[in-house]
C-alpha cells in the first residue's frame, strides 16, 4: 500500500497504547469517571496552564493560555463508549461486558492527547487553546451540560473544532462543508393507553392495536404529508410494542418510538410538534389516552464558513485526500450544540471504505488516523494562534 504523506504521520507508540488502554475500559455516557481521571493525568504531563475537571458531570478541559490577546480556540473530543458488546478478538478488546468503544471516541481522545503533547512543546503565540474532553456525547446530553456549567464562561471559545472518524470513506480522507453538516434529532416515545380485557371478550376492553397500526403507517410519511423538501427531514420507527406476550389478553397499552430528524432545529421542532399532534388526534379518535416522552435531543450541526476555511486550509497544506460532502449527514453529533456559543467546524476523517461501521460490534478506531488527526488539529490551531518558539 502506498501511503500518502498525510497518512504516513505515524503516532507515537505511547499514544497508540493510550488508545488501546482507553478501548479496554469503555464507560457509558454520564459515567465516564475513570476515563476522565485517566485523561486528566495524561494532560497533567503536557503542562497546560489549567485543567478543569468535572465539567457538566465528567468533562475535562486543558487550557493553554499565551497571555497575549487573541481568540480562544476550543477542540472537542468525547469520553463515552456504547452499551454494545464488542465481538473483536484483538488484545485490546473491551474488558467490560456489554460495553464498547465502538464509535472511535478512544481514538479521538488519543488525538487530543497528541495535540496536548504538541502544545507542551510549543505553546500558542496568541489567544488561548482549550482541549475539551466532553462527556455523554452519545445521548446528546454532554455538550449542553458542559455549556451550562458556570465554569464554561472561563473557557468560552470564539472557534470550536471537532472531527469524527467515518467508515465508508477512504482512509484518511477529509470531508467538510459549510452550512448544515449534521441533522437535529430527538427521540419521541408515545404511550397509548386503553383497557385490557380477556382475549375472549375484546369488546369489554379498549385495545390500542388499530391506532398503533395507523401511527406506524402514518408517522414515517409525515415529512411528505407536510410537504417538507425531500431529504430535509425524516421520522424513523425505532421500536413498537403492543400489550404483553400473552394469548389470553386483549391489550390495553401500546408503545411506539420514533426518531424525528431534520436539517435544522426549527424544522425538527416543527416536525416533532406535528408528530405529537397526529398521535394525539388518532388516540383521541380511538378513545385512548396518550403520553409523550422525549429523549436524546441533538441540536443540528452548522459549520461556520470561517471555521470551514481553516479546516480546508489545513487539509490542503497537509496533502489530505478530500471527499465531497454534498448533503449534510442525517446522523447527529452533540457537537452541534457548541454552535450556540462559538463559530463551529466539524469535519469527518475517513476510516476506510470497507471498515466496519460506527456502532457495529466489530468496529475499532484505525490507529493510522491518530497522526493525521493530530496534524489537522495542530495546523488549525497554529493557523489561528501561531506558535511560540520552544523553550
Ligand atoms: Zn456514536
Ligand atoms: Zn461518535
Amino acid at each position: 500500500m502506498i501511503l500518502t504523506d498525510f497518512l504516513s504521520r505515524a503516532a507515537s507508540a505511547e499514544l497508540v497504547s493510550l488508545r488501546h488502554d482507553l478501548h479496554r475500559k469503555p464507560e457509558l455516557s454520564g459515567e465516564e469517571r475513570d476515563t476522565a481521571a485517566r485523561i486528566a493525568a495524561e494532560l497533567e504531563r503536557c503542562r497546560p496552564d489549567e485543567i478543569l475537571t468535572g465539567l457538566g458531570t465528567h468533562g475535562v478541559a486543558a487550557v493553554y493560555d499565551s497571555g497575549v490577546d487573541g481568540p480562544t480556540v476550543l477542540f472537542r473530543c468525547e469520553l463515552d463508549g456504547l452499551p454494545i458488546t464488542e465481538i473483536s478478538t484483538f488484545g485490546w478488546r473491551s474488558e467490560i461486558d456489554g460495553k464498547g468503544h465502538l464509535c472511535g471516541h478512544d481514538g479521538h481522545m488519543a488525538i487530543m492527547c497528541g495535540l496536548a503533547a504538541q502544545l507542551a512543546e510549543s505553546r500558542p503565540a496568541r489567544g488561548r487553546v482549550v482541549l475539551l474532553f466532553q462527556p455523554a456525547e452519545e445521548t446528546g446530553a454532554g455538550a449542553a451540560d458542559v455549556i451550562a456549567d458556570q465554569r464554561f464562561e472561563r473557557i468560552r471559545p470564539d472557534f470550536a473544532f471537532a472531527l469524527h472518524n467515518l467508515p465508508g470513506l477512504p482512509l484518511g480522507s477529509v470531508g467538510v462543508r459549510p452550512g448544515p453538516f449534521t441533522f437535529a434529532s430527538e427521540g419521541l416515545a408515545i404511550r397509548l393507553s386503553g383497557r385490557t380485557s380477556h382475549a375472549a371478550q375484546p369488546e369489554a376492553g379498549l385495545s390500542p392495536a388499530s391506532v398503533l397500526g395507523r401511527l406506524m403507517e402514518a408517522l414515517p410519511g409525515l415529512p411528505e404529508t407536510l410537504g417538507h423538501t425531500p431529504g430535509h427531514s425524516l421520522v424513523t420507527l425505532s421500536h413498537a410494542r403492543l400489550g404483553e406476550a400473552a394469548f389470553g389478553i386483549s391489550p390495553g397499552e401500546a408503545d411506539i418510538w420514533v426518531t424525528v430528524r431534520a436539517i435544522d432545529d426549527r424544522l425538527q421542532a416543527e416536525l416533532m410538534g406535528e408528530a405529537e399532534k397526529l398521535a394525539r388526534r388518532l388516540a383521541e379518535a380511538g378513545g385512548l389516552g396518550v403520553d409523550f416522552d422525549h429523549h436524546e435531543n441533538f441540536a443540528a450541526g452548522h459549520n461556520d464558513e470561517a471555521a470551514v476555511a481553516r479546516i480546508e486550509a489545513a487539509a490542503t497544506a497537509l496533502g489530505a485526500d478530500r471527499v465531497v460532502v454534498g448533503d449534510p449527514f442525517r446522523w447527529s453529533e452533540d457537537f452541534g450544540r457548541f454552535g450556540s456559543v462559538a463559530k463551529t467546524g466539524l469535519f469527518v476523517l475517513g476510516s476506510g471504505e470497507d471498515h466496519p461501521r460506527l456502532h457495529n460490534p466489530d468496529f475499532d478506531f484505525p490507529d493510522e488516523l491518530i497522526g493525521p488527526g493530530i496534524a489537522m488539529f495542530e495546523y488549525i490551531m497554529r493557523d489561528i494562534c501561531g506558535a511560540q518558539a520552544p523553550d
